[in-house]
Protein backbone atom coordinates (compact mmCIF):
# COMPACT_ATOMS: atom_id res chain seq x y z
CA UNK A 1 0.00 0.00 0.00
CA UNK A 2 1.28 3.78 -0.55
CA UNK A 3 1.88 5.76 2.15
CA UNK A 4 1.41 9.52 2.33
CA UNK A 5 4.78 11.47 2.41
CA UNK A 6 4.53 15.03 2.55
CA UNK A 7 8.78 15.81 2.28
CA UNK A 8 8.06 14.14 -1.33
CA UNK A 9 7.43 17.81 -2.57
CA UNK A 10 11.10 18.81 -1.71
CA UNK A 11 12.40 16.17 -3.09
CA UNK A 12 10.57 16.38 -6.22
CA UNK A 13 11.54 20.27 -6.14
CA UNK A 14 15.88 19.11 -6.63
CA UNK A 15 14.15 17.86 -10.03
CA UNK A 16 13.03 20.75 -11.33
CA UNK A 17 9.84 20.91 -9.81
CA UNK A 18 8.86 23.84 -7.55
CA UNK A 19 5.51 25.77 -7.56
CA UNK A 20 3.40 22.56 -7.88
CA UNK A 21 1.74 22.48 -4.66
CA UNK A 22 0.61 25.85 -5.64
CA UNK A 23 -2.14 23.76 -7.37
CA UNK A 24 -5.85 23.80 -6.54
CA UNK A 25 -6.99 20.92 -8.41
CA UNK A 26 -8.87 22.55 -10.75
CA UNK A 27 -8.02 20.64 -14.18
CA UNK A 28 -7.53 23.67 -16.52
CA UNK A 29 -4.29 21.50 -17.39
CA UNK A 30 -5.82 18.61 -18.32
CA UNK A 31 -8.36 19.75 -20.39
CA UNK A 32 -5.85 22.18 -22.38
CA UNK A 33 -3.37 19.33 -22.97
CA UNK A 34 -3.95 17.63 -26.33
CA UNK A 35 -2.41 14.35 -25.37
CA UNK A 36 -5.01 13.32 -22.41
CA UNK A 37 -7.13 10.19 -23.32
CA UNK A 38 -9.47 8.30 -21.44
CA UNK A 39 -7.22 6.27 -19.91
CA UNK A 40 -4.29 8.93 -19.43
CA UNK A 41 -5.11 11.64 -17.12
CA UNK A 42 -2.52 13.95 -16.76
CA UNK A 43 -1.07 16.31 -15.29
CA UNK A 44 -3.51 17.14 -12.58
CA UNK A 45 -3.61 13.58 -11.48
CA UNK A 46 0.01 13.56 -10.97
CA UNK A 47 0.03 16.64 -9.72
CA UNK A 48 -1.75 15.16 -6.47
CA UNK A 49 0.51 12.44 -6.95
CA UNK A 50 3.28 14.73 -5.88
CA UNK A 51 1.58 16.91 -3.08
CA UNK A 52 0.55 13.34 -1.65
CA UNK A 53 4.31 11.93 -2.05
CA UNK A 54 2.75 8.89 -3.72
CA UNK A 55 5.97 7.87 -5.19
CA UNK A 56 4.58 4.57 -6.15
CA UNK A 57 1.96 5.63 -8.41
CA UNK A 58 4.50 8.12 -10.29
CA UNK A 59 6.84 5.14 -10.74
CA UNK A 60 4.18 2.44 -12.28
CA UNK A 61 2.89 5.02 -14.67
CA UNK A 62 3.05 4.86 -18.33
CA UNK A 63 1.25 8.29 -18.46
CA UNK A 64 4.19 10.46 -17.17
CA UNK A 65 5.85 9.51 -20.49
CA UNK A 66 3.22 10.39 -22.80
CA UNK A 67 3.96 14.07 -22.58
CA UNK A 68 6.51 16.09 -24.85
CA UNK A 69 6.49 19.06 -22.10
CA UNK A 70 5.03 21.25 -24.98
CA UNK A 71 4.02 24.11 -22.02
CA UNK A 72 0.60 24.44 -22.84
CA UNK A 73 -0.67 23.14 -19.61
CA UNK A 74 1.51 25.91 -17.99
CA UNK A 75 0.31 28.87 -20.26
CA UNK A 76 -3.32 27.85 -18.68
CA UNK A 77 -2.77 26.92 -15.32
CA UNK A 78 -4.07 30.11 -13.26
CA UNK A 79 -2.14 29.24 -10.09
CA UNK A 80 1.44 28.95 -12.01
CA UNK A 81 1.54 26.01 -10.56
CA UNK A 82 4.01 24.79 -13.91
CA UNK A 83 2.45 21.51 -14.90
CA UNK A 84 4.90 21.27 -17.57
CA UNK A 85 8.24 21.64 -16.04
CA UNK A 86 6.19 19.26 -13.30
CA UNK A 87 6.01 16.68 -15.40
CA UNK A 88 9.67 16.50 -16.67
CA UNK A 89 10.87 16.77 -12.87
CA UNK A 90 8.78 13.46 -12.62
CA UNK A 91 10.50 12.16 -15.24
CA UNK A 92 14.21 12.82 -14.43
CA UNK A 93 12.68 12.02 -11.12
CA UNK A 94 11.78 8.28 -12.67
CA UNK A 95 14.73 7.54 -14.41
CA UNK A 96 16.72 8.64 -11.05
CA UNK A 97 14.94 6.32 -9.40
CA UNK A 98 15.02 3.14 -11.87
CA UNK A 99 18.40 3.31 -12.87
CA UNK A 100 20.23 1.26 -10.19
CA UNK A 101 23.38 2.63 -8.98
CA UNK A 102 22.21 6.13 -7.55
CA UNK A 103 24.52 8.41 -10.12
CA UNK A 104 21.86 9.81 -11.51
CA UNK A 105 19.98 10.81 -8.19
CA UNK A 106 23.98 12.85 -7.64
CA UNK A 107 23.68 13.89 -11.55
CA UNK A 108 20.71 15.50 -11.35
CA UNK A 109 20.08 17.20 -7.41
CA UNK A 110 23.67 18.45 -7.29
CA UNK A 111 24.85 20.96 -10.42
CA UNK A 112 28.51 20.85 -8.75
CA UNK A 113 28.63 17.29 -8.28
CA UNK A 114 27.91 16.59 -11.67
CA UNK A 115 30.42 19.15 -13.17
CA UNK A 116 33.13 17.63 -10.74
CA UNK A 117 31.94 14.31 -11.83
CA UNK A 118 31.98 15.07 -15.81
CA UNK A 119 34.93 16.77 -15.60
CA UNK A 120 36.75 13.78 -13.46
CA UNK A 121 35.33 11.21 -16.24
CA UNK A 122 37.01 13.21 -19.12
CA UNK A 123 40.76 13.00 -17.75
CA UNK A 124 40.25 9.48 -16.90
CA UNK A 125 38.77 9.24 -20.72
CA UNK A 126 41.59 11.27 -22.02
CA UNK A 127 43.86 8.66 -20.06
CA UNK A 128 41.94 5.98 -21.60
CA UNK A 129 42.60 7.10 -25.07
CA UNK A 130 46.21 7.06 -25.24
CA UNK A 131 45.72 3.52 -24.40
CA UNK A 132 44.68 3.08 -27.83
CA UNK A 133 48.12 5.03 -28.77
CA UNK A 134 50.65 3.19 -26.84
CA UNK A 135 53.46 4.02 -28.96
CA UNK A 136 52.46 8.00 -28.70
CA UNK A 137 54.83 10.13 -26.24
CA UNK A 138 52.17 11.20 -23.88
CA UNK A 139 50.99 7.37 -23.39
CA UNK A 140 54.59 6.48 -22.45
CA UNK A 141 54.38 9.40 -19.71
CA UNK A 142 51.15 8.33 -18.72
CA UNK A 143 51.98 4.51 -18.76
CA UNK A 144 54.66 5.75 -16.50
CA UNK A 145 52.71 6.42 -13.45
CA UNK A 146 49.86 4.46 -14.27
CA UNK A 147 49.73 0.64 -16.01
CA UNK A 148 48.09 0.20 -19.35
CA UNK A 149 46.22 -2.33 -18.16
CA UNK A 150 44.75 -0.79 -15.20
CA UNK A 151 43.62 2.19 -17.61
CA UNK A 152 42.59 0.51 -20.50
CA UNK A 153 40.58 -2.34 -17.77
CA UNK A 154 38.78 0.49 -16.24
CA UNK A 155 37.52 2.15 -19.30
CA UNK A 156 35.92 -1.08 -20.62
CA UNK A 157 34.72 -1.60 -17.24
CA UNK A 158 32.71 1.81 -16.79
CA UNK A 159 32.06 1.19 -20.77
CA UNK A 160 30.45 -2.41 -19.54
CA UNK A 161 28.75 -0.60 -16.01
CA UNK A 162 26.65 2.05 -18.14
CA UNK A 163 25.00 -1.13 -20.30
CA UNK A 164 24.33 -2.67 -17.00
CA UNK A 165 23.07 -0.26 -15.42
CA UNK A 166 20.51 0.59 -18.77
CA UNK A 167 19.23 -2.77 -18.85
CA UNK A 168 18.94 -3.29 -15.00
CA UNK A 169 17.14 -0.01 -15.05
CA UNK A 170 14.38 -0.85 -17.63
CA UNK A 171 14.56 -4.30 -15.52
CA UNK A 172 13.33 -1.88 -12.36
CA UNK A 173 10.84 0.44 -14.65
CA UNK A 174 9.18 -2.76 -15.90
CA UNK A 175 8.84 -3.91 -12.58
CA UNK A 176 6.86 -0.78 -11.45
CA UNK A 177 5.09 -0.64 -14.45
CA UNK A 178 3.04 -4.24 -13.87
CA UNK A 179 3.34 -3.58 -10.18
CA UNK A 180 -0.10 -3.28 -8.54
CA UNK A 181 -3.76 -4.37 -9.44
CA UNK A 182 -3.86 -1.97 -13.09
CA UNK A 183 -1.53 -4.51 -14.73
CA UNK A 184 -2.77 -4.51 -18.69
CA UNK A 185 -3.36 -7.79 -19.97
CA UNK A 186 -0.64 -8.97 -22.72
CA UNK A 187 -2.22 -10.51 -26.14
CA UNK A 188 -0.02 -11.67 -28.83
CA UNK A 189 -1.98 -10.38 -31.70
CA UNK A 190 -2.11 -6.84 -30.08
CA UNK A 191 2.12 -6.93 -30.33
CA UNK A 192 2.12 -5.96 -34.26
CA UNK A 193 -0.03 -2.76 -33.72
CA UNK A 194 1.91 -2.21 -30.11
CA UNK A 195 5.34 -2.10 -31.99
CA UNK A 196 3.59 0.22 -34.72
CA UNK A 197 2.72 2.50 -32.13
CA UNK A 198 5.64 2.74 -30.68
CA UNK A 199 7.62 3.28 -34.20
CA UNK A 200 4.85 5.98 -35.42
CA UNK A 201 5.69 7.70 -31.91
CA UNK A 202 9.54 7.20 -32.08
CA UNK A 203 10.22 7.75 -35.35
CA UNK A 204 7.65 10.32 -36.61
CA UNK A 205 6.79 11.77 -32.90
CA UNK A 206 3.08 11.71 -34.35
CA UNK A 207 1.66 12.72 -30.51
CA UNK A 208 4.51 15.33 -30.33
CA UNK A 209 3.04 16.98 -33.62
CA UNK A 210 -0.69 17.29 -32.01
CA UNK A 211 1.07 19.41 -29.33
CA UNK A 212 1.38 22.75 -31.32
CA UNK A 213 -1.57 22.77 -33.84
CA UNK A 214 -3.19 25.38 -31.47
CA UNK A 215 -4.20 28.49 -33.64
CA UNK A 216 -3.49 30.54 -31.13
CA UNK A 217 -0.30 29.00 -30.21
CA UNK A 218 3.11 31.00 -30.98
CA UNK A 219 3.83 28.58 -33.32
CA UNK A 220 0.50 28.65 -35.53
CA UNK A 221 2.00 29.62 -38.96
CA UNK A 222 5.98 29.07 -38.76
CA UNK A 223 7.03 25.96 -40.94
CA UNK A 224 7.34 22.90 -39.27
CA UNK A 225 11.24 22.69 -38.94
CA UNK A 226 11.03 25.67 -36.75
CA UNK A 227 8.48 23.45 -34.25
CA UNK A 228 9.87 22.03 -31.08
CA UNK A 229 8.70 18.45 -32.80
CA UNK A 230 11.15 18.88 -35.69
CA UNK A 231 13.87 20.43 -33.18
CA UNK A 232 13.67 17.05 -31.01
CA UNK A 233 13.09 15.33 -34.13
CA UNK A 234 16.47 16.77 -35.62
CA UNK A 235 18.17 15.73 -32.31
CA UNK A 236 17.22 12.56 -32.26
CA UNK A 237 17.85 11.15 -35.50
CA UNK A 238 21.09 13.62 -36.10
CA UNK A 239 22.75 11.57 -32.99
CA UNK A 240 21.14 7.86 -34.03
CA UNK A 241 23.01 8.66 -37.66
CA UNK A 242 26.18 9.70 -35.73
CA UNK A 243 26.55 6.51 -34.39
CA UNK A 244 25.91 4.59 -37.15
CA UNK A 245 28.35 6.25 -39.14
CA UNK A 246 30.47 6.18 -36.17
CA UNK A 247 30.26 2.50 -35.98
CA UNK A 248 30.24 2.12 -39.67
CA UNK A 249 33.56 4.00 -39.84
CA UNK A 250 34.64 1.73 -37.18
CA UNK A 251 34.32 -1.76 -39.02
CA UNK A 252 34.97 -0.64 -41.83
CA UNK A 253 37.43 1.15 -42.83
CA UNK A 254 40.19 4.01 -41.76
CA UNK A 255 38.13 6.97 -40.71
CA UNK A 256 40.54 9.52 -41.47
CA UNK A 257 40.34 8.73 -45.29
CA UNK A 258 37.67 9.53 -48.10
CA UNK A 259 35.10 12.07 -47.55
CA UNK A 260 32.84 10.29 -49.97
CA UNK A 261 32.52 7.19 -48.15
CA UNK A 262 28.61 6.39 -47.63
CA UNK A 263 29.68 6.10 -43.95
CA UNK A 264 31.13 9.67 -43.77
CA UNK A 265 28.39 11.53 -45.91
CA UNK A 266 25.81 9.71 -43.19
CA UNK A 267 27.70 11.02 -40.62
CA UNK A 268 27.84 14.69 -42.12
CA UNK A 269 23.91 15.11 -42.85
CA UNK A 270 23.40 13.27 -39.64
CA UNK A 271 26.09 15.80 -37.84
CA UNK A 272 24.07 18.85 -39.61
CA UNK A 273 20.58 17.87 -37.93
CA UNK A 274 22.17 17.41 -34.84
CA UNK A 275 23.86 20.94 -34.78
CA UNK A 276 20.37 22.50 -36.36
CA UNK A 277 18.23 20.56 -33.24
CA UNK A 278 21.02 21.64 -30.36
CA UNK A 279 21.43 24.83 -31.68
CA UNK A 280 17.85 25.73 -32.02
CA UNK A 281 16.71 24.17 -28.88
CA UNK A 282 19.59 26.41 -27.01
CA UNK A 283 18.53 29.24 -29.01
CA UNK A 284 14.67 28.94 -28.38
CA UNK A 285 16.18 28.43 -24.23
CA UNK A 286 17.87 31.72 -24.34
CA UNK A 287 15.18 33.82 -25.66
CA UNK A 288 12.42 31.84 -23.59
CA UNK A 289 10.42 31.93 -26.78
CA UNK A 290 7.36 29.81 -24.87
CA UNK A 291 6.90 28.80 -21.84
CA UNK A 292 8.04 25.43 -22.78
CA UNK A 293 11.41 27.03 -22.90
CA UNK A 294 11.37 29.24 -19.66
CA UNK A 295 12.80 26.91 -17.35
CA UNK A 296 15.80 24.51 -18.34
CA UNK A 297 17.29 22.58 -15.92
CA UNK A 298 21.08 22.40 -15.53
CA UNK A 299 21.28 18.79 -16.52
CA UNK A 300 19.49 19.69 -19.69
CA UNK A 301 21.92 22.69 -20.82
CA UNK A 302 24.79 20.26 -20.05
CA UNK A 303 23.14 17.51 -22.42
CA UNK A 304 22.67 19.97 -25.17
CA UNK A 305 26.11 21.51 -24.85
CA UNK A 306 27.58 18.34 -24.79
CA UNK A 307 25.77 17.26 -28.38
CA UNK A 308 26.65 20.49 -29.79
CA UNK A 309 30.56 20.43 -29.19
CA UNK A 310 30.53 17.03 -30.28
CA UNK A 311 28.76 18.01 -33.69
CA UNK A 312 30.89 21.07 -34.16
CA UNK A 313 34.42 19.42 -33.09
CA UNK A 314 33.17 16.45 -35.46
CA UNK A 315 32.60 19.00 -38.31
CA UNK A 316 36.03 20.99 -37.71
CA UNK A 317 37.69 17.42 -37.72
CA UNK A 318 35.51 16.49 -40.94
CA UNK A 319 37.63 19.67 -42.87
CA UNK A 320 40.61 19.32 -41.11
CA UNK A 321 40.81 15.52 -42.90
CA UNK A 322 39.94 17.27 -45.97
CA UNK A 323 42.53 19.54 -46.25
CA UNK A 324 45.31 17.54 -44.72
CA UNK A 325 44.99 19.73 -41.78
CA UNK A 326 47.97 18.68 -39.20
CA UNK A 327 48.25 20.55 -36.11
CA UNK A 328 48.08 20.33 -32.44
CA UNK A 329 45.14 22.41 -32.52
CA UNK A 330 43.49 19.92 -34.78
CA UNK A 331 44.97 16.95 -32.42
CA UNK A 332 43.63 18.73 -29.48
CA UNK A 333 40.00 19.18 -31.16
CA UNK A 334 40.43 15.77 -31.74
CA UNK A 335 40.36 14.59 -28.33
CA UNK A 336 37.84 17.11 -27.26
CA UNK A 337 35.46 15.75 -29.94
CA UNK A 338 36.30 11.75 -28.70
CA UNK A 339 36.00 12.71 -25.03
CA UNK A 340 32.48 14.41 -25.17
CA UNK A 341 31.84 11.80 -27.42
CA UNK A 342 32.58 8.49 -25.48
CA UNK A 343 31.06 10.68 -22.43
CA UNK A 344 27.72 11.22 -24.13
CA UNK A 345 27.96 7.40 -24.65
CA UNK A 346 28.64 6.97 -21.13
CA UNK A 347 26.33 8.68 -19.70
CA UNK A 348 23.64 7.59 -21.86
CA UNK A 349 22.24 5.26 -18.75
CA UNK A 350 22.35 8.06 -16.24
CA UNK A 351 21.10 11.33 -17.90
CA UNK A 352 18.17 12.40 -19.79
CA UNK A 353 19.40 10.86 -22.49
CA UNK A 354 17.89 7.34 -20.68
CA UNK A 355 14.46 8.59 -22.29
CA UNK A 356 15.33 7.43 -25.57
CA UNK A 357 15.25 4.09 -23.75
CA UNK A 358 12.36 4.51 -21.18
CA UNK A 359 9.54 6.24 -23.00
CA UNK A 360 9.25 3.71 -26.25
CA UNK A 361 8.78 0.70 -23.23
CA UNK A 362 6.27 2.69 -21.60
CA UNK A 363 4.62 3.55 -24.52
CA UNK A 364 4.90 0.08 -25.77
CA UNK A 365 2.95 -1.14 -22.72
CA UNK A 366 0.71 1.71 -22.69
CA UNK A 367 -0.98 0.38 -26.00
CA UNK A 368 -2.10 -2.62 -24.42
CA UNK A 369 -3.86 -0.42 -21.86
CA UNK A 370 -5.28 1.92 -24.62
CA UNK A 371 -6.25 -0.61 -27.02
S1 LIG B 1 -4.34 24.14 -14.12
FE1 LIG B 1 -2.91 24.56 -12.44
S2 LIG B 1 -4.22 24.74 -10.62
FE2 LIG B 1 -5.46 23.76 -12.22
S3 LIG B 1 -5.18 21.55 -11.84
FE3 LIG B 1 -3.64 22.14 -13.35
S4 LIG B 1 -1.82 22.63 -12.16
FE4 LIG B 1 -3.56 22.60 -10.73
S1 LIG C 1 3.44 19.81 -21.22
FE1 LIG C 1 2.08 19.60 -23.01
S2 LIG C 1 1.92 17.37 -23.28
FE2 LIG C 1 2.73 17.70 -21.22
S3 LIG C 1 0.95 17.71 -19.88
FE3 LIG C 1 1.34 19.83 -20.44
S4 LIG C 1 0.06 20.23 -22.23
FE4 LIG C 1 0.18 18.00 -21.98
Amino acid sequence: MNQVDTAFSKELAKYGASDFAACYNCGNCTAVCDLTEKQANFPRMFIRYGVLGLKKDILKSREVWLCYACGECTKACPRQAGPAPYMAAIRRYAIASYEPTGLTKLLFKSNPFAILFTVALAVLLGFFLFTLKPDHDVSRWIFNWMPFDVIHDLGMIIFGLTGLALVIGVINMMRHLYSGNEKPVFEWKKVPGAFRYVLDEMALLKRYRNCDDDEEDYWAGKPEWQHPWFIHWSIMWGFIGLLVATTLDFLFKDPSLAIWWPSRILGTLAGLLMMYGTSMAMWYRIKKVTKAYEETQFSDWMFLVFLWIAGFTGFWLEVAVAISGHSVLNQVIFVIHTIISMELVILFAFSRFAHAIYRPVALFSYYFVKS
